[in-house]
């Protein structure tokens, strides 16, 4: 293993324990990714939950999904497809994150698509389109949510300041791609807020 494998490893697991710790995403439930070349990439393990995930648990995969390298016993994500599909369709992205937060989940379970509402949100994600609704896991969601990401990406991507694009999984989550896992781990967390700020402003105009 690298040096630079062993440094992103350590830093994988530790936006995974802040996503945690945060709320961004609960028991087992998300994934995280990171491009390490045109070829390979790190991947979180199947049936590990965030908040527990250490450096040396990641796998590293090829662009079929194959394990290169990993501890024995772990799997790659159930969601493998939809990163592979990311990573190939769309360029530039060296960091995916998908999470079931649960403010954007209301809007991906309603099917509605977050406008940012505030500067900071337009920044850091700007428009959130839905991806229509497919079974988790297949090559079918991973099809339509690249597909979704990629109209994000024809509009707005890559601006300077929005260093990240996002979608909704109907009824399931949020799928974050961007230039490097700290800035898409920013970008969740800014989507997520932005999703609580809306439903708060919700409530205030329909108490006036
Ligand atoms: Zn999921």
């Amino acid at each position: 293993m690298t040096k630079k494998q062993l440094t992103l490893k350590q830093d994988m697991a530790r936006v995974c324990r802040q996503i945690y710790e945060k709320g961004l995403t609960y028991s087992t439930g998300g994934n995280i990714s990171v491009k390490l070349d045109n070829d390979t990439f790190l991947i979180k393990p199947a049936d590990y939950c965030f908040g527990d995930i250490r450096g040396k648990d990641f796998i590293i995969i090829n662009k079929k999904g194959e394990i290169i390298e990993g501890p024995r016993g772990n799997r790659p994500s159930s969601e493998t497809p939809m990163h592979l599909t990311v990573y190939r369709d769309i360029k530039d992205v060296n960091a995916v994150i998908h999470a079931h937060s649960p403010n954007t989940m209301v809007f991906a379970t309603m099917g509605m698509a977050i406008e940012a509402a505030t500067t900071f949100a337009e920044e850091e994600v700007g428009f959130v389109p839905v991806a229509p609704y497919r079974v988790p896991g297949t090559q079918d969601l991973a099809e339509i949510a690249a597909k979704t990401l990629k109209s994000v990406e024809k509009g707005l991507y890559p601006p300077p300041n929005q260093p990240a694009i996002a979608c909704l999984l109907e009824k399931h989550g949020v799928l974050v791609a961007g230039k490097s896992l700290m800035k898409t781990f920013y970008a969740l967390e800014s989507l997520e807020t932005t999703a609580r700020t809306i439903l708060w402003m919700k409530v205030l105009e329909n108490s006036k």
